[in-house]
């Protein structure tokens, strides 16, 4: 019989990376989904539809605790995986106090349900590079003191020192990924690379003219989130629990995104990409990279997308949505 995991987030991008991997290891694969989520199935759904008759969906919210409790006292999970977060930086300068009480009591009911019924159960955490804000030092590594600059990145550091603290008070198998940026086809519209390869696909379709951003000087360490959902994993299988960076360690401006992005099409980014100092973080943060040389030794973790192929596979999948969508519409 194989491990049995309950993934938080599931429907989300990487918890739809996540769960091919663990099918894929023969695991069996719990996910907990938000309740309108059966209700709007087409849509919540779109990350996971190719896996529903191999996944088991439970209802349950990150803002109710007797929901999260009743799901962990159905089954015995060897792993949870907790990835359900409000994720967007922006969003969390909007409403800070939403994602400040989804994300920290979120983290805090699935691991105060985990200690109550299961505090055997091994335990991820999906930390973040914008715990680090404004480092001081580059690259940051797992010793690198944190500096959050947003709502988000301050809910970060509080999930991450509530798992360290079950580790250490209660004795629990509990991780952090120290996760920097990572990205795919499946990233949400919303997010600055998903923005500028629908973008790029819109325009070359004929369907936008421009694509607005904020800070084109912002640098980040971009990896694949097919690549990171295999740290994630080996993070359980160790001996001891621990916290690691995930990082490529290669850092990159938005406007070689954007340049790289326009080029995969034979387009020129500077004749499509406008400023929008609307689009600008009230506290920004200038430079993530990341040293993941302690998840390369002790993992025997290593990416596997360049930065190139990871564009270039966002790109290809967008245009093809994009022309897909435009011949469904002419044909109706
Ligand atoms: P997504 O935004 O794609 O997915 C977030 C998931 O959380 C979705 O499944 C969403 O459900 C769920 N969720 C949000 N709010 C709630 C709620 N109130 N109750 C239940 N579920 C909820 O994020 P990613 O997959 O990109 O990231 C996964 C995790 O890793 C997140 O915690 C994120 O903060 C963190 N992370 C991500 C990085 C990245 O670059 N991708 C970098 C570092 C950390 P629904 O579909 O219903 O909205």
């Amino acid at each position: 019989m194989g491990k049995r995991a309950l993934i938080t987030g599931i429907t989300g991008q990487d918890g739809s990376y996540l769960a091919e991997h663990l099918l894929s290891l023969g695991y069996e694969v719990h996910g907990l989904v938000r309740r309108v989520a059966f209700e709007d199935p087409e849509r919540r759904f779109s990350r996971i539809r190719h896996l529903l008759d191999r996944i088991t969906l439970h209802p349950a919210s990150l803002e109710s605790y007797p929901s999260i409790f009743h799901v962990i006292s159905r089954y015995e999970f060897d792993e949870c995986y907790h990835l359900a977060a409000q994720s967007f930086v922006a969003e969390s300068f909007a409403d800070g106090f939403s994602t400040m009480s989804v994300n920290i009591n979120g983290t805090h009911y699935v691991l105060a349900a985990l200690r109550e019924l299961q505090p055997r159960c091994r335990f991820y955490f999906a930390g973040s590079s914008e715990m680090f804000g404004n480092a001081v030092e580059a690259p940051q590594r797992e010793t690198t003191p944190f500096h959050p600059r947003s709502p988000y990145g301050i809910s970060k550091v509080a999930g991450f020192h509530l798992t360290r603290n079950y580790r250490e008070a209660y004795g629990m198998f509990c991780c952090s990924g120290i996760a920097f940026n990572h990205e795919g086809p499946r990233r949400g519209f919303e997010f600055v690379t998903r923005k500028i390869t629908n973008g790029v696909a819109r325009i070359k379709a004929g369907l936008a003219c421009e694509i607005r951003i904020g800070n084109l000087d912002a640098k980040r360490d971009w990896g694949h989130a097919a690549d990171y959902v295999r740290a994630m994993h080996l993070m359980l299988q160790q001996p001891e629990p621990d916290d690691y960076v995930i990082a490529t360690g290669e850092t990159h401006s938005v406007k070689e995104f954007c340049e790289h992005a326009f080029a995969e099409v034979g387009l020129d980014y500077r004749e499509y990409v406008k400023l929008d100092e609307r689009l600008y973080r009230p506290a920004e943060i200038e430079l993530l990279v990341g040293d993941a040389s302690k998840a390369r030794r002790v993992l025997g973790w290593e990416p596997t997308y360049t930065f190139k192929e990871l564009i270039k596979e966002m790109v290809k999948t967008d245009l093809e949505l994009v022309l897909k969508g435009v011949k469904d519409n002419a044909s109706m």
